[in-house]
């Protein structure tokens, strides 16, 4: 086991009227990632923080960033979230994600959802056009129909490696048996972002197919406004991975953004976090933050975390897993 931190280095500029540093960064699931599945998953957060960033940096808000950023990959195979996700106890594909902007405290969630690729994208219209905050099931799939959100067959969504890991899976496993341990007996490989823009709004998003084999209608903490993400523009955001019913327990997201004070930066309150997570649930997980200044932070207590960020004045991304 591992206990990785991360810090940002690039300071504002002090004579910019800007009131953030644009910054993105992505968490590709907190889990013992396979040896053979490291590559895939660190390039898979790569493009993703730079489809993210790319939004930031031609006049995109912090939402759209990390919208963009969730949706590339839930479109990529390599991870546990829309196209690649893992199956319930039914063999079938069930989607949880959400999105919040700290920006007035608007967010938007789905739950139980089939025959969406995009989740997050779903998530973002319940949010902008719905008087809602979250949808599940067959409403948010009727939902997604109205709002235009583009539905798929939910068979497609399914990919050889998830059909594997099910028929192991089936033969090892209790059905609804969870994996406390932060992906050592099972994948959980959920996808997230956080991000600040040069306004100083952050905002978060987390998508996810969830645990493997888990009963049909379990919602993760993914999708829940305070445990799986959460975005304050007084204070900053954070997206959460993991041991679910360990995240819910402690309202993982939430406490981390509270946390933030003057003198407790990202790296800290996100250490604090999953400290909590292990030393109260024995749960493993991570979690990545910003605050309103666009500094970050993140840890996890998994083997791995793949992970990529890219601020102003960056080259290229700084990736990890
Ligand atoms: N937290 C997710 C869930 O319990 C799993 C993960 O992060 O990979 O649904």
């Amino acid at each position: 086991m591992c206990l990785a931190t991360g810090r940002s280095e690039a300071t504002m500029d002090k004579t910019s009227k800007r009131k953030a540093r644009p910054v993105i960064l992505v968490h590709g699931g907190a889990w013992a990632t396979p040896e053979g599945e490291r590559e895939d998953h660190q390039k898979g957060v790569h493009r993703a923080s730079l489809n993210g960033f790319e939004t930031l940096l031609t006049g995109g808000s912090a939402v759209d960033a990390v919208q963009k950023a969730v949706e590339h990959m839930e479109a990529d195979p390599t991870f546990n979230a829309g196209r690649g996700a893992v199956l319930n106890t039914h063999g079938n594909v069930q989607l949880d994600a959400a999105i919040m902007t700290g920006d007035g405290l608007r967010a938007g969630s789905v739950a139980c959802v089939s025959g969406v690729l995009h989740a997050v994208a779903l998530a973002r219209a319940v949010m902008e056009s719905s008087p809602h905050v979250m949808l599940v099931g067959d409403g948010a799939l009727e939902f997604a129909r109205e709002a235009g959100i583009e539905t798929c067959e939910p068979g497609s969504l399914i990919v050889d490696r998830e059909r594997e890991r099910y028929a192991h899976a089936k033969r090892f496993m209790k059905p609804g048996q969870l994996d406390q341990l932060g992906g050592l007996a099972s994948p959980a490989d959920t996808v997230g972002a956080v991000a600040c823009d040069a306004d100083g709004h952050v905002a978060a998003a987390t998508s996810t197919g969830g645990a493997l084999l888990k009963l049909a209608g379990r919602v993760g903490d993914s999708p829940l406004i305070g445990s799986g993400l959460y975005a304050d523009d007084r204070r900053g955001a954070a997206s959460s991975t993991g041991y679910g019913e360990g995240i819910m327990s402690i309202v993982m997201a939430h406490r981390a953004v509270e946390s933030l004070t003057k003198s407790v930066g990202p790296s800290e309150a996100a250490q604090q976090a999953v400290h909590v997570l292990e030393s109260r649930t024995q749960g493993r997980g991570g979690i990545i933050l910003v605050d309103s200044k666009g500094e970050i932070g993140f840890t996890f207590n998994t083997p791995c975390m793949a992970h990529a960020y890219i601020a102003e004045g960056m080259t290229k991304p700084d990736v990890g897993i």
